[in-house]
Order: C-alpha cells, then structure tokens, then sequence
C-alpha cells in the first residue's frame, strides 16, 4: 500500500483529498493544527486503519517514522479574512511550512505535490491568466502575505526540484466552492450562502463587478489527482474557466436559496481584490487530460445541501 502524507489534512480541500486517496487504496497520514481546518472534516476517517491523523503545526521539524511515497501539501489559511487575521501565521506556513515539507520528500524520497494558488497572479493585467504570466502582486498590502508565501513556496519548490532533485509538483488552485468550506470562513460562497439562508443582506464588495471562475471541489482534486500520478514538474492552474460577476453570483445564490427576505447590499472593495480573474486551462487540458465536468448550476446545489444543515438560523429570522 503507498503512503501519503496530507498536510492541512482537516481543511477543506485537504479532507476531499484524504477522501480521495483512501479510495483509490493509499494509506494516508494526515496532518492539520486546526488553525482553520476542523476535525469534522475527516471525523469519518478516523475508524479506518487506512488513516492516521497528526496533530502538528508543520512550521515546527516534522517527525514521520514511517516511509512515504508522496507527499499532498495543502496546510495554510485561504481566505483573505483569514489571513488578514493571522498574517504572521500565513506567511510562516507557506515558508518555513513549506521548508519543513520539502525536507521531508528529500528524506523520505517522496513525491511532493505543493497548493500554490491563482494570487501569484495578483491583480491581473492579462486575462486569461497563463502560467507564463509572472503576476502583479503588491508585496505590502493586505494580501501579500498570501500571495508572497505561496510565490516562496514556489520557489522553494523548484529549488528542491533542481538542487536537490526532488520530484515536485506544483498546482495553481483558483476559486474552489464545495461542501466543507468553513461557514464562517469569510470567502464570498459561504458568505452569500449563509446570508442568503439567514435572510440577511448578501454583502457584495465594491459594485460587484469584480469576476471570478469558480470551480467545484470534485473536479479540482480530480485535477490534483491527475497532476500528481503525472510527469509535470512546471505549474499548472486548475480551475474552472466559467467567468461571472460578483454581482451576477449573489444573484444565483438568491435564485437558488428562494428566501425572499435576502437581497443584496453593497459594503467596500477591500484593498488589492483582483477585479478580474479566469484560468487559462491548455495546460491541464493538454497535459492532464483533464477539464471540469461540474456545471456551476449543479455544484451550487450540491453546496447548498451542505450550507443547509450547517448554517443556524437565528429564531427571530
Ligand atoms: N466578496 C464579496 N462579498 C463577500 C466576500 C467576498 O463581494 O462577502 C468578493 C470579494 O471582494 C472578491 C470575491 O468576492 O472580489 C471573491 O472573494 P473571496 O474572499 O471568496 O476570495 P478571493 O477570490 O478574493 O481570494
């Protein structure tokens, strides 16, 4: 049986990939220090033998006794709210994290996949965004501290790649919606789900004509998957290129929740928010063989049903 260790293991995206690796026969060691993930992401899992789970902050050394085969490194906060918060934090994951990761594929001789994201584009001046396209980052604003993080882990990554001739993947992650988003977690789906269900105001930023491509989490690790079983050592964005407005989407969360007392409201663009954002998917296309199969319609769906159980509707709503 191959082995992986899953860093952010109790996070969103971390707990689909455990669940996808388990299925397909490996045993997984997953790792979180519960800063933003939660252990009901991956409670599931605990009766299985195929899991372990390690309770570690991987900026401290990173003791596995164990061999491993490949390595999914997928611990850091994700969303802007999150890292505006714990700004010291982000940038320690995706560096010394990342440092202490990298170590351990060299020691181990393991594969190591690293989640970089669509921020090391910044705020873009081309459109689609390309890999070849080297961003438009403010190293000092509010979101620098993500974005620089993830452009380290990127560097590091192929540092280890070319020095030390680990064998390294790198995906470029763009917006991901799905079940297990954090409904307090800030970012704009399960802000607009839980006002919606709530009957609150959905909190537009600026005028909401600001885009972004969202893709859902089955095809994203479908496409991490993909990228990790191949012989890719570039970076490759994977996302899904169905563009909308801001606006436009509070208008489908509406549509879809049927509460009519939601509606929407307009609160500030926060500093650096990309107004514009696409992947650009030849590559993944091309290489991978892979593209997203999950309309926005049905992902939508599926995510309410979760947002339904999960959001508390005050009495007096
Ligand atoms: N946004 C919004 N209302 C919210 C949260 C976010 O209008 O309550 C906007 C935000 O300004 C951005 C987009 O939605 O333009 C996506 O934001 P998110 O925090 O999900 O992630 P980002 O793509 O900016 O990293």
């Amino acid at each position: 049986m191959k082995r992986v260790l899953i860093t952010g293991a109790a996070g969103f995206l971390g707990s689909h990939l455990c669940d996808r690796m388990i299925k397909e026969g490996y045993h997984v060691i997953g790792m979180d220090n519960l800063l933003t993930g939660s252990l009901k992401n991956i409670e599931h899992l605990f009766p299985l033998k195929e899991f372990e789970f390690y309770y570690h902050d991987i900026t401290k050394y990173i003791h596995i006794p164990s061999e491993l085969d490949y390595i999914l490194h997928f611990a850091s906060p994700a969303s802007p709210i999150d890292y505006l918060k714990m700004p010291i934090q982000t940038l320690k994951v995706g560096a010394l994290g990342t440092h202490n990761v990298l170590g351990v594929a060299k020691s181990k001789q393991a594969r190591i996949l690293v989640a970089s994201t669509s921020e090391v584009y910044g705020d873009p001046l081309v459109h689609p965004q390309y890999e070849e396209y080297w961003g438009n980052v403010n190293p000092i604003g509010p979101r620098g501290v993500y974005d620089e993080a993830k452009r380290f882990l990127e560097a590091i990554t192929m540092a280890y790649h070319t020095f030390h001739k680990v064998d390294t993947r790198i995906v470029r992650i763009f917006n991901t919606y799905g079940p297990r988003m954090r409904v307090e977690d800030g970012r704009v789906l399960p802000a607009f789900f839980s006002q919606a269900i709530r009957g609150e105001g959905l909190t537009v930023f600026g005028d909401g004509g600001q885009t972004r491509s969202f893709c859902y989490v089955d095809d994203l690790v479908e496409g991490i998957y993909r990228l990790l079983l191949s012989d890719y050592t570039q970076p490759v964005n994977v996302g899904n290129p169905d563009e909308i407005t801001i606006g436009a989407f509070a208008e489908e969360v509406i549509a879809l929740v049927g509460n009519p007392k939601a509606r929407v409201i307009y609160k500030p663009l926060p500093i650096d928010d990309p107004k514009i954002r696409q992947p650009d998917i030849t590559k993944a296309r091309a290489i991978l063989g892979w593209e997203p199969k999950v309309p926005r319609a049905e992902g939508l769906k599926r995510t309410f049903e979760y947002f339904k159980e999960e959001v508390k509707v005050p009495q007096n709503a």
